[in-house]
């Protein structure tokens, strides 16, 4: 039987990793760190006495990928798809509106799905330039900064699509992004969220499904080095030595910073800027499920039962910059609280129960320079593979790309 190592239980790992074994391969699935899922994982938290997310993710309905996966692994039913309507709130204004992308692919320019004040022309040219930016420019390089719909829409558009300021963020990252989601109108952009968290919807389903097929992860294994030049001839962890025979086959499943030792002459993305959550307990807030807020230092607000979550991306360039775990939550405490109040929820007097999780490196350097540099699903060795949301997908470091990439490199392996 042929036998496939597959590195890192992410979602990309873990989605070649079922390819592979629902294919007839032995897998065996090694993790460095305590627990599958990576950067997408839930985990009960003391503090809160709840389970969280590490991180908010928002997924949309175009996400076929991810939502398939859902589906094949039997976690659909954590999912709840809304209605395609983003409430937005401006801290510094007091002002409500929501985006309600309309229907067909120039549902994005109707009145409802513009931010108040952006006429239709705008946009329209806005999204014009977009779409014939040349390669290496960035976001602002594409479209000028400031113009009526830049505060209101683009810059906290590519601040959620690229974990990236938009002077800095790839326009053709965004661009891949947008033609997927609200460039196909509303059907295209209803948020599906996870009441449960994720983990019940993309990894526990995904752990019974490889342990019913043979394969539980080996976890606290990082993979240390490949051996062999022509073809890895075998793989050394933590504990020891994996041999490979001809026809069998390795898949690194590994962020950029975690690949670059295993492979130093391969030319990778660096890792790209961090994503802080901070998750109070608000019992009565009020708050819709996802809200966009502007004007302050949190970018976007989810609420899932009484817990609230705020997101703050790129926060190395938002006014959290670096501050520690303290100083971060009393800037983003009392901007949660308005929110709260705007809302006509209940406001706690003091700061509730609250955990602060900075996701360092949250994703690649999605700048032109590390957009260029992305690389797979096949390396120099032919029964090497790469996958990850940082290989070649054309989708920016998004659980989308990341499920299309396990199942990518799992289709390179068996083809091999
Ligand atoms: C806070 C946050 C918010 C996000 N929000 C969104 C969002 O709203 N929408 C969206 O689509 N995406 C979002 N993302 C991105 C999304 O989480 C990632 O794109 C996706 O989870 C990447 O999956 P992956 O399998 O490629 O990598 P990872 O999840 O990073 O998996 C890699 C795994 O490899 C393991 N590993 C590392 N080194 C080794 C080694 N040497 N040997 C073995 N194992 C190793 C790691 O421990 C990890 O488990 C967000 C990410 C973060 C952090």
């Amino acid at each position: 039987m042929r036998h496939a190592v597959v590195a890192g239980a992410g979602l990309a790992g873990l989605v070649a990793a079922e390819r592979l074994t629902a294919a007839g391969l032995r897998v065996t699935l090694l993790e460095a760190s305590p627990k599958a899922g990576g950067r997408c994982r839930s985990y009960r938290d003391d503090r809160l006495g709840r389970v969280i997310d590490n991180g908010n993710h928002l997924i949309l309905s175009a996400n076929r990928a991810v939502l398939g996966w859902a589906d094949r692994i039997g976690g659909a039913g954590a999912l709840k798809t809304r209605p395609a309507a983003f409430p937005f709130l401006d801290l510094a204004s007091g002002a409500r509106w929501t985006v309600r992308p309309g229907r067909g692919p120039l549902g994005a320019l109707m009145p409802g799905a513009r931010p108040p004040g952006v006429g239709a022309g705008a946009l329209a040219r806005d999204v014009a330039r977009l779409l014939t930016a040349r390669r290496g420019a960035t976001v602002a390089g594409a479209l000028g900064a400031g113009g009526p719909a830049w505060a209101a829409f683009w810059d906290p558009m590519t601040r959620a699509v690229l974990n990236e300021d938009p002077e800095a963020g790839d326009a053709g990252l965004l661009r891949a992004a947008l033609l997927r989601s609200f460039a196909r109108g509303a059907g295209a952009c209803r948020p599906v969220l996870a009441p449960g968290g994720l983990g019940a919807a993309l990894v526990e389903p995904a752990l019974a499904v490889l342990a019913a097929q043979g394969c539980l992860p080996q976890l606290r294994q990082p993979v240390r080095t490949l051996h062999g030049a022509e073809r890895v001839t075998a793989v050394e962890t933590r504990d020891g030595r994996i041999d490979l025979a001809p026809g069998d086959v390795v898949v690194l499943a590994l962020p950029p910073q975690h690949l670059a030792p295993l492979l130093p002459d391969l030319a990778l993305p660096g890792p790209g800027r961090s994503i802080v959550n901070a998750h109070f307990l608000v019992p009565g807030h009020g708050l819709p499920p996802i809200l966009a807020v502007l004007g302050g230092a949190a970018q976007w607000l989810f609420a899932r039962g009484d817990v609230v979550s705020v997101t703050v991306s790129a926060a190395e360039r938002s006014p959290l910059g670096e501050a520690g775990r303290a100083e971060s939550l009393d800037l983003l405490w009392p901007e949660v609280a308005a929110a709260v109040a705007a809302h006509g929820g209940r406001v706690p007097e003091a700061m509730p129960a609250a955990r602060l999780l900075r996701e360092r490196a949250a994703t690649f350097d999605q700048s032109p320079v590390g957009a260029a540099r992305r690389a797979g699903p096949r390396t120099a060795r032919p029964n090497l593979f790469l996958a990850g949301d940082h290989t070649a997908t054309g989708l920016p470091a998004t659980l989308e790309g990341a499920v299309l990439s396990g199942e990518r490199a799992a289709r390179a392996a068996l083809a091999a």
